[in-house]
């Protein structure tokens, strides 16, 4: 069936999260330096070596329930690495912590240099774009309106939605009217993971209800768009296992080192039909494929 919708990750999936990453680290060191947390530079780093070693068995937490890998790029990564001291050492973290927010803008990380052109075509191809992703829609839409200077009705054209928390495994807000009676029955037809991919002790959680209603919202409440849905994004786990189980196609744009993408991701990409690449110009391919 011919793509119709295609539904973007931003961060790493559009960015070069490598390019930044140390500094991204070193930044969320210098905020638990200043909030006098942490001052030892060696724990930091041996934490970061320790989440590391254990993911993907070790995975997202911020949702409570493991939604991707520990160490799938540094935001979540230092949270991670962070949580890690604060069992070891039973020291709670700091009440207002945020670091991921103090060094996300210290540490911006530049666009995919080939992101532009892919999105300019993808229009010109007559398919619609969303952006779907945990950052902001504000600053998704700071950073498109960057790129695309000087086409600002293809920023016009191109959705934002921020905010998604796909990291969260929950159910559909029982209470939200906006939220179709077709979306609930195919979210609710869902397992609530998938078994186990080789080397993975964890399952992959399917439920995550918030990014399902991001998904729902993009397609105006009829699930059935997902047949015409080309979801890409740069983690199986966070951005492609939904909508893969809702019927989408999907493409896995591949991490570089040393966040390196998993086997078992490009398994599970290539067990559903998905299509994988280094880099965006491998999903300009499949969008000019079909
Ligand atoms: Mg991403």
């Amino acid at each position: 069936m011919p793509i119709k919708t295609l539904l973007l990750d931003f961060d790493g999936t559009c960015t070069d999260v490598p390019a930044i990453h140390q500094r991204f680290l070193d930044a969320s060191f210098e905020y638990l330096s200043q909030k006098g947390w942490l001052t030892n530079r060696d724990t930091w780093n041996n934490a970061l070596a320790a989440v590391t070693e254990r993911s993907p068995e070790a995975g997202w937490t911020l949702g409570r329930t493991p939604s991707a890998p520990a160490a799938a790029d540094p935001y979540i990564l230092a949270g991670e690495a962070a949580l890690y001291i604060s069992r070891l050492e039973r020291r709670p973290l700091p009440a207002d912590f945020d670091a991921y927010g103090f060094a996300y803008a210290k540490a911006v990380a530049p666009f995919r240099p080939e992101l532009r052109a892919v999105l300019k075509k993808a229009d010109e191809l007559g398919v619609e774009i969303q952006f779907i992703s945990n950052s902001s829609t504000t600053k998704i839409a700071g950073r498109l309106m960057d790129l695309l200077a000087d086409d600002p009705a293809l920023v016009a054209r191109i959705g934002k939605r921020g905010g998604a928390e796909k990291y969260v495994i929950a159910e559909l807000p029982w209470d939200d009217a906006k939220i179709s009676p077709e979306v609930r029955r195919v979210f609710g037809a869902l397992p609530v993971a998938t078994s186990r991919p080789s080397g993975l002790q964890r399952p992959i959680y399917l439920r995550r209800g918030s990014y399902m209603r991001q998904l729902a919202e993009a397609w105006e409440g009829d699930p059935s768009r997902a047949a015409t849905t080309l979801v890409c994004g740069d983690i199986w786990e966070l951005d492609l296992a939904l909508p893969a189980a809702l019927g989408c196609a999907v493409h896995l744009v591949e991490r570089g080192a040393p966040y390196d993408t998993y086997d078992y991701e490009r398994e599970a990409t290539k067990a559903v039909g998905g299509t994988i690449s280094v880099d965006l110009n491998g999903l300009l391919a499949r969008l000019e494929s079909t």
